[in-house]
């Protein structure tokens, strides 16, 4: 057990959303924060999303929990990262009778997960965007927005390392070690800069590796149901909307446009695959997200095609289809599999990451006794440069 008048030391495994918001959090609960990523900050899934701060609009519906998740970390996220933030909100937009008659069920989904939506006619939101389809016959507005996915990872990662907190990038955790009664003692990793192995002895080790989670897990002998589940993003080179626009559907693939910068993002798809480290970019789903840009936005079909790429969701396994998984996420103690000291949190969406890590702070917490309760709530994060800027960086 840690030593009752040194701060405990966590290790953390993965630099995304998660991963930074979480080393954050411990930091400030008074935690030794020392977070490992293989790669860059944000180099797995977190810095290839849509980067759609979700009202809970897309799951009010299917996926309650996770609508309400949504909404409640939008409002935070809001205020405490504005910097990385445009707040246009959004529209879900119908176009069939079937769309039409979903939108009573969201309407009453919304209500439900309290997102302010208001029903507007067509001519208003053809005034509010006028690229949008024209032959719309229902719509609604929401309170979505667009962040920026480097920025918004850096933003937690840079006010952790003001806390204190040292980020190791291009750091890959190779072994998990233990003591002789089981319980988790550190990291062995590979520093990919100099080729060299190190180990950091730590008293917690939190796997927040997203999709990598199930082989990060079985470092320790574990098991984590975590189900990567890709999807492809098309970017488009003109910002062909000010708003995010959403198809008024059941989820389904190519239902959300974003503005980004100069661009406009079109996704997704959602389908199984293993190999987490190699995700082909299929030709037929580029052509359908095209096809369903063009259905919501119809001059997409004159942009030109900026790029196309895949990333996979750390989804939470259970059966059913990829689409029909839950969006809200999960914390697990591996104490109970022969493992304590070692906690996994996976599932969940960009917008939700402040509070999966405070919902895993507050589990790793109790697990040593520690009685410190979240800050992050109110805590402004940092510029983004800071990152980079700060002299307390590891490399
Ligand atoms: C196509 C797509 C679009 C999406 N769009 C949105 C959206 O618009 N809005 C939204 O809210 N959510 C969105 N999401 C969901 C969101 O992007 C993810 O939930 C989130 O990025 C997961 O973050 P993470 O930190 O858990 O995982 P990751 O970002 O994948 O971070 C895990 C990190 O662990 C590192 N790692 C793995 N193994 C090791 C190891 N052994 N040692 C060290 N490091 C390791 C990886 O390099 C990686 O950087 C989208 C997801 C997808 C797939």
């Amino acid at each position: 057990m840690p030593n009752i008048n040194a701060k405990p030391r966590a290790a953390i495994i993965g630099g995304g959303f998660t991963g930074c918001a979480l080393a954050l959090d411990l930091q400030m609960r008074g935690f030794r924060v020392e977070l490992y990523e293989r790669g860059e900050i944000s180099a797995g899934t977190s810095g290839r999303t849509h980067g759609l701060l979700h009202s809970g609009g897309r799951y009010c519906v299917e996926d309650v929990e996770a609508g309400q998740e949504c909404i409640q970390e939008n409002r935070i996220l809001r205020k405490i990262a504005k910097q990385c933030i445009e707040f246009n909100g959004g529209l879900f937009i119908a176009l069939t009778d079937s769309d039409v008659a979903y939108g009573d069920k969201f309407a009453k989904g919304a209500v439900e997960c309290d997102i302010d939506v208001e029903e507007i006619t067509p001519a208003e939101a053809l005034r509010l965007e006028p690229n949008i389809n024209p032959a719309l016959l229902r719509a609604f507005q929401v309170p979505d927005g667009a962040f920026d996915p480097l920025r918004l990872a850096l933003a937690f990662a840079a006010t952790a390392k003001r806390y204190g907190a040292i980020f190791h990038s291009y750091c890959e955790v190779n072994e998990i070690l233990r003591r002789s009664d089981g319980r988790v003692s550190g990291v062995r990793y590979l520093n990919r800069h100099e080729n060299q192995v190190h180990d950091f002895d730590a008293d917690v080790i939190i796997n927040a590796t997203g999709a990598w989670a199930g082989s990060t897990a079985a470092l320790a002998h574990v098991d984590v149901p975590v189900r990567p589940t890709p999807g492809v993003m098309v970017a488009y080179d003109q910002r062909l909307v000010q708003r995010v626009i959403n198809r008024l559907c059941i989820p389904d693939d190519g239902d959300i446009l974003v503005p980004q910068r100069r661009m406009v993002l079109i996704g997704t798809t959602s389908f199984d695959h293993n190999d987490v480290d190699y995700i082909p970019v299929y030709k037929d789903q580029i052509d359908l997200m095209h096809e369903r840009a063009a259905q919501l936005v119809p001059s997409v079909k004159n942009a030109h095609m900026r790029g196309a790429w895949m990333s996979a969701r750390p989804l939470i396994a259970s059966g059913g289809d990829a689409r029909s998984l839950t969006r809200t996420y999960k914390c697990y103690d591996h104490a109970g599999q022969g493992a304590p000291g070692l906690f996994t949190i996976t599932g969940g969406k960009a917008t939700t990451c402040r509070l999966m890590a405070e919902k895993t702070a507050d589990l790793v917490c109790a697990s040593l006794g520690i009685q410190q309760t979240c800050q992050t709530r109110d805590q402004e994060l940092d510029s983004y440069r800071q990152y980079y800027n700060d002299a307390r960086s590891a490399m």
